[in-house]
């Protein structure tokens, strides 16, 4: 029987599941398929089947064990007790001489190249596929040196076999009476325990967007991350970008808190956690280029695999190098292949509690729960129905947690509503009085599936969720994209049929994640205040000059929503807070004036070229550039927002210019927001210096008429149907179309009145942008009009 309980990893491909189980199988072909495209994988053997079912044979426990199982599976045991005495009768017994005397070949073999120990692991021959992946349901054993270590250490892992754990989960994937056997995979250690080791997915773990390489990383072995035991840094690449060697497409960086590390230890454990030392836990785990080469290997190993991968990775601190370590089917994301999204409907109604708008088409029931300031945010339960005064961006940590919102006050196209959408959480806003009309703790069901107005019913109501098949969505007469603001989020909406990125909101990247007014970072000296001036050095402390803190987050949050639509295009709008909004974030105050009427103040085109804001502009500027030439992003159009007379409009071109940002070179698209009177007036002007308009049909109904936006009590004046705001679009659109030029919309309307949508069809415009959860219900209300290509 010699040469045939153990194989080579150079002996074994993905075909040998059987043989030498999932793990091992997987190992086997990297080794022999990647290793020549320069993909590193230690080296080792597999102990086989046979050799186990040998095993079990020369000791006559075959019978024995089999019987327990049954007596498990006929519920007579529990599974820690048929556990212990199939684990007792497997470390009692003995390997044949001849199995010995392989191990042992192969083991002096593997050492006499590399010295530093082995990594035990066990491998079920029904283990990795793509429904059962049985991760971290056997053991491991890491650093074992000595050839009574690796024959003790091979046969805990055949007893990993029927651990309780093992037992209950075949038990639960039905595989009790199939003959499992175990192999045990035995490869040379990388010393991760020096440098730093990890996991990579090649999709996006919540979302299974498909066009993301997740890795994360922890200083020593891996076992801490894939035990959850730490917070890892987390670095996103987007794959269709990565093959350029001009661009270095990291869309994100998480710099994880990393307290403990696993070394070498010489008790009998082998392996040690330490804690890991202040500077280790500020500083980013793998350079760029490193995180780099990962994603080019997974990228690899996934197209290898043609499927999505889990795959862990070690860097040897003895040697500099990064090498696989092991790589299996993914198993959640990679099974949801349905291309459906949700439509919700009541079955039943009672007392209506209290009434707003709806934002977003959900139904959510559950215990309300009254915040009145956000100073209370900690006492928030998670899963609870927020029932507040206002929201301001102030609340996305709440928002996170909440299952639903309803507050008193605010407007369909608040800064906080578009939050919410995105985060697809349904809520009501300006209901004027839910803090008094809903008791705290109160079962309530909040129901925005019923057109503009949002409901808060009495009781937890039952209705029903209906999924709508993308696939069956017919394609509109007019080009559907989308309104992104939040990083955070954006990759949910990747199944949606979308030809780009209408716009993208970046104050939502200011205000969340980037949180310091940009001046504060240009004229530090100018921020008086202690709490702030910390603050401020706090979440820049990883960036020698703070500028950079803001150019970085601000292009990776601007490539991430632009990734969302690659490579159809991104059109990404420069800033437009109002001056009280500027002057909420860290260090505002010393930059921002008092204005009594923001909305019609300091706001859009005149900032950029004012001595106050210039150099904020210049790196809203620099972040662009960065999301464009470094990061690889060529799909992103640049917007400016507000611009009141052609003077600022050539003003700010010149500006672009000035800054790297010249309309036209490499592709770059200049488009303006079409939003003030003066815009119709005079869209024939405005025409010849942009390559496009966006309808603002918030701010345009809100100057055509007078009404302000934010108004609940002039809320029914607020219509973007009015005669008048026709008669403007329509203008807009013949002029501009006379010099070539596209006219958008990015507004609220047409998200939320099919009418709307269908008159902006017939008068010709050239695309819609929506907010992403109200694409299904547009296009299928298209259809029901014959708005559609057949
Ligand atoms: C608008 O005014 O319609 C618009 C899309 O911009 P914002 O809502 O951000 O002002
Ligand atoms: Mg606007």
């Amino acid at each position: 029987m010699q040469g045939s309980y153990t194989l080579w990893f150079e002996q074994i491909s993905i075909k040998d599941i059987a043989t030498v189980g999932g793990k091992n199988a997987s190992l086997g072909e990297m080794y022999q398929n990647l290793n020549s495209q320069s993909i590193k994988v230690p080296n080792g053997f597999a102990t086989t089947a046979e050799a186990f079912w040998d095993f079990v044979d020369h000791n006559k426990i075959r019978d024995k064990i089999n019987a327990i199982i049954l007596d498990f599976k006929n519920s007579n045991i529990m599974a820690h007790t048929a556990s212990e005495s199939i684990q007792k009768i497997i470390l009692k017994s003995e390997f044949s001489p001849a199995f010995k005397q392989e191990i042992l070949e192969k083991y002096s073999q593997l050492i006499s190249n590399n010295p530093h120990g082995v990594a035990i692991r066990s491998s079920a021959t029904a283990e990795d596929l793509p429904t059962a992946s049985f991760a971290g349901q056997l053991e491991s054993f890491l650093n074992i040196n000595g050839v009574e270590n690796i024959l003790s250490t091979c046969k805990k892992c055949f007893a990993s076999l029927f651990t309780a754990r093992a037992l209950s989960y075949r038990a639960s994937k039905n595989l009790l009476d199939q003959e499992i056997a175990i192999s045990v995979g035995i490869q040379s250690m990388i010393r991760s325990d020096l440098a730093s080791s990890g996991v990579i997915f090649t999709l996006d773990t919540e979302t299974g967007f498909r066009k993301i390489v997740t890795i994360n990383a922890s200083w020593g072995l891996g076992e801490n991350i894939v035990q959850g035991k730490v917070n890892p840094d987390e670095y996103l690449v987007f794959k269709p970008l990565l093959s350029n060697p001009d661009f270095k497409p990291i869309i994100s960086k998480y710099i994880g808190r990393k307290e403990i590390k696993m070394i070498y230890s010489s008790s009998s454990a082998n392996v040690t956690n330490i804690k890991t030392s202040p500077d280790e836990q500020k500083k980013q785990v793998l350079s760029d280029s490193e995180i780099l080469t990962l994603a080019r290997w997974a990228e690899k190993i996934e197209n290898h695999y043609q499927m999505p991968m889990d795959i862990e990775w070690a860097k040897d601190g003895s040697n500099g190098e990064l090498y696989i370590v092991q790589a299996r089917p993914e198993t959640v994301q990679s099974q949801n292949n349905s291309n459906s999204m949700q439509n919700f409907s009541l079955e039943k109604k009672s007392a209506i509690l209290s009434q707003g708008l709806a934002i977003g088409s959900k139904i959510i029931s559950g215990k309300a729960q009254i915040i009145e300031s956000t100073a209370d945010i900690a006492k928030f339960k998670e899963g609870s129905i927020l029932i507040t005064q206002i929201t301001d961006p102030d609340w996305v940590p709440i928002m996170k947690k909440a299952s639903g919102i309803i507050t008193n006050s605010g407007g369909r196209t608040s800064h906080a509503a578009i939050v919410s959408r995105e985060l697809g959480l349904p809520v009501i806003v300006g209901t004027g009085s839910a803090t008094e009309t809903i008791k705290d703790g109160q079962k309530i069901t909040l129901s925005c599936a019923e057109g503009s107005s949002g409901f808060v019913y009495e009781g937890i109501l039952p209705f029903k969720i209906e999924e709508i098949n993308l696939d069956k969505l017919k394609k509109p007469k007019v080009k559907i994209m989308l309104n992104l603001a939040d990083p955070d989020t954006c990759f949910k909406w990747w199944k949606l049929p979308s030809e780009g990125v209408g716009l993208a909101r970046i104050e939502f990247i200011i205000n969340n994640i980037i949180k310091i007014h940009p001046m504060a970072l240009v004229k530090f000296e100018k921020v008086l205040d202690r709490k702030a001036r910390k603050t401020i050095e706090e979440l820049t402390e990883r960036y020698v000059d703070k500028k950079d803190y803001f150019i970085d987050k601000l292009g990776q949050g601007i490539a991430k929503i632009a990734g969302t639509s690659y490579p159809n295009p991104a059109i990404i709008r420069f800033s437009d807070f109002k001056s009280n909004e500027y002057a909420r974030l860290i260090g505002g105050e010393f930059f921002e004036p008092k204005e009594n009427n923001p909305m019609l103040g300091f706001r859009g085109a005149s900032r950029y070229y004012s001595p106050e804001y210039i150099d904020g502009f210049k790196l809203e500027c620099q972040a662009i550039k960065y999301a464009r030439d470094i990061l690889g992003f060529k799909n992103i159009a640049v917007m400016i927002p507000f611009c009141r007379t052609i003077g600022e409009a050539q003003k700010v071109l010149a500006l672009l210019d000035e800054f790297g940002l010249e309309r036209g070179r490499d592709g770059l698209q200049v488009y303006m927001m079409a939003e003030i009177p003066s815009n119709i007036i005079l869209a024939d002007e405005f025409a010849k210096l942009f390559d496009g308009f966006s309808i603002g049909s918030n701010d345009l109904t809100q100057l055509t008429l007078g009404v302000d936006r934010d108004s609940d009590k002039l809320a029914e004046f607020f219509d973007e149907t009015d005669p008048a705001v026709l008669a403007s679009i329509r203008t807009l659109i013949t002029q501009a179309h006379k010099h070539g030029t596209q006219v958008g919309i990015c507004g609220q309307a047409p998200s939320d009145k099919i009418e709307f949508a269908e008159f902006l069809i017939n008068s010709g415009i050239d695309s819609i942008s929506l907010n992403p959860d109200s694409v299904p219900k547009i296009l299928l209300e298209l259809e029901k009009k014959s708005l559609v290509l057949n």
